[in-house]
Parts: structure tokens; C-alpha cells; sequence
């Protein structure tokens, strides 16, 4: 089996990719994705890892998007990392979650003893940022106990620190995978823990524009929202996928909570782009 949904410390997981890779192979899956937050800078050093172990790797990334102001999470596998214009958007999309976490730091440092330095020292170097790491900083000054009670306590969208960052939108972002060559797959698409839900009309037009599947069993996708999905699926032949979405010590999930079947995995190396199908190095 494969766990299609990890981050490592390349974007906001706790782990630098070898020791991720290392759990993946002691829990005896058969491979794994690594699908960091806009970045597929961990890419090499995992197939690396990968190849060490005997596990079969899946490039992927897990994109920002927002919908109107709805935050969407789009993975995507297989896809040509060199793509212009994908490139161009990740870019704009990690520059805008730099300036945006710096903003909120400005916010929290009226209330507590945070500097954007303490922030940058739970940054890896080269990493997408997000909230995770101004999480890791006020666990790191003792004003929360772990990262968790971060997001629950002062993190959330709720709170007066929070701030919404540029996100391309998720219709285009579908476009733009197909257009690198990759598959693009809805992450935790029933979350209602992480805020609004994208619409109906957001995922029929992700459909329209060539989703090839959703992430039915995650965590945090509710037994009536898995339900929905399973019947959306069967209806526009999409392919389903389980994951953990692990972040290493950061959060609950623990890797291979959630897999996806080989054949699944055949079914999405089918749909790849022909950059892939040469054989072309990650
Ligand atoms: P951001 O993308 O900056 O808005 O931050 C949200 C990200 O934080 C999501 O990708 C979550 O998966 C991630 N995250 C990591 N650890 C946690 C946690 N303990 N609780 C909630 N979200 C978390
Ligand atoms: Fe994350
Ligand atoms: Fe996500
Ligand atoms: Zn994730």
C-alpha cells in the first residue's frame, strides 16, 4: 500500500526527508508520495532515499488554492517540476505566505514576545512557510504547549492575527497540473475542521476542468462527507485515494493512517504526462 500525502521539514512537516523516508520503510509500505505545500524542492533527495529503501516514489506537491476566499488544497502527482507557468504560480504563492506570515508575526508581537527571527529559526532553509512554524515560535517562548493548541488558540482563521494569503485559484490550478503533465487529486475535500467548505459548483468546475480524483479517506473528511465523495466519484469516474497528510511530530496523524491500493497508483501513473512515461529524472 501507499500513503499519497506527507510533508517533510521542505515545507511544513517536522522531519528533514531521509528520516521520513526511513518511517515509511520501517512501516513496510510500498512507496509513498511526498506532496510538501508548493514546493517540490524535497523531490530528488526522497527519490534518493526511496531508491535506498526499495520504495516506489511518487512526486507530488500539495498546492495552495483559494476559491473566492475559500481555502482549497489541490495535490497533484507526476508533473514536470520545471513547468513555466506552475512555476511562476508557486512562486507567487510561497512569496505571498513569506510576507503574509511576516504581517502576522507584526500582529502577534503586539501580544507576545515573537520576533520574525525566533519564526525564522523553525524555518528550514528554502521552505514554504506557514503557519506551522509561527506555531513551533510561540511553542518555543512558552506561550503555547504544542503546535496543535496553537492553531486552536491564536492561530486559527478567526483570530485578529490572522491573514489570508494569495493562493492561485483551484479551477486554474487543475489547468495548469494537466498542462505540467500531472494528476491532480482534491485533498481533504469534506473538511469542515479547516473552515469553509469549497462549494458544489468549485469541485464540479475542478471536474469540468480535469480533476482525475479526490482524497476520500483523511482524517479530517467526516463519514457522510466521505460518503458524498464515494457517490461524486462513482459518477464522474474519479479516482479515490486514502492518506495521512503526516507532518511529522507536528500533528496527529500518524504516517500510513490512510493508504492508497497499487492499482490506484498504476491508474494515476497512467494519466501522467509523457515527461514521466520517458522516464525522465525527478
Ligand atoms: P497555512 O497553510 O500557513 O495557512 O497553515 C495551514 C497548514 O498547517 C495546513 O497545511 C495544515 O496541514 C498545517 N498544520 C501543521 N500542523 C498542524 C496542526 N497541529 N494543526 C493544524 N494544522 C496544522
Ligand atoms: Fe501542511
Ligand atoms: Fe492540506
Ligand atoms: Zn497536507
Amino acid at each position: 500500500m501507499y500513503d499519497l500525502h506527507t510533508h517533510s521539514c521542505t515545507s511544513d512537516g517536522t522531519q528533514p526527508v531521509a528520516e521520513l523516508v526511513a518511517e515509511v520503510a520501517a512501516l513496510g509500505l510500498t512507496g509513498f508520495a511526498l506532496t510538501d505545500h508548493d514546493t517540490t524542492a524535497g523531490w530528488s533527495l526522497a527519490q534518493a532515499e526511496a531508491d535506498k529503501w526499495g520504495l516506489d516514489f511518487v512526486p507530488g506537491m500539495e498546492i495552495s488554492c483559494s476559491a473566492q476566499g475559500v481555502s482549497v488544497h489541490l495535490l497533484c502527482y507526476l508533473h514536470d517540476p520545471h513547468h513555466e507557468g506552475l512555476c511562476a504560480e508557486m512562486e507567487r504563492s510561497r512569496g505571498a505566505r513569506r510576507s503574509r506570515a511576516q504581517r502576522m508575526v507584526e500582529r502577534l508581537s503586539e501580544d507576545y514576545p515573537l520576533t520574525w527571527d525566533t519564526v525564522q529559526e523553525h524555518v528550514h532553509q528554502g521552505a514554504t512557510v506557514g503557519r506551522p512554524h509561527i506555531a513551533d515560535a510561540l511553542v518555543a517562548i512558552g506561550a503555547v504547549t504544542t503546535r496543535t493548541e496553537a492553531f486552536q488558540r491564536v492561530l486559527t482563521p478567526s483570530s485578529p492575527y490572522y491573514i489570508p494569503h494569495y493562493a492561485v485559484d483551484p479551477v486554474e490550478a487543475v489547468q495548469l497540473v494537466r498542462q505540467a503533465g500531472g494528476v491532480p487529486v482534491m485533498a481533504h475535500p469534506r473538511a469542515p475542521s479547516r473552515g469553509r467548505l469549497a462549494s458544489d459548483e468549485t469541485i464540479y468546475a475542478m471536474i469540468d476542468a480535469g480533476l482525475a480524483g479526490v482524497e476520500v479517506y483523511h482524517r479530517d473528511n467526516p463519514p457522510e462527507g466521505r460518503q458524498w465523495l464515494l457517490d461524486l466519484a462513482s459518477r464522474h469516474d474519479l479516482l479515490v485515494t486514502g492518506s495521512s497528510d503526516y507532518h511529522g511530530a507536528g500533528k496527529p496523524n500518524l504516517l500510513g493512517e490512510n493508504t492508497t491500493d497499487p492499482q490506484t497508483v498504476a491508474a494515476l501513473r497512467a494519466q501522467a504526462g509523457s515527461h514521466q512515461k520517458l522516464g525522465e529524472q525527478v
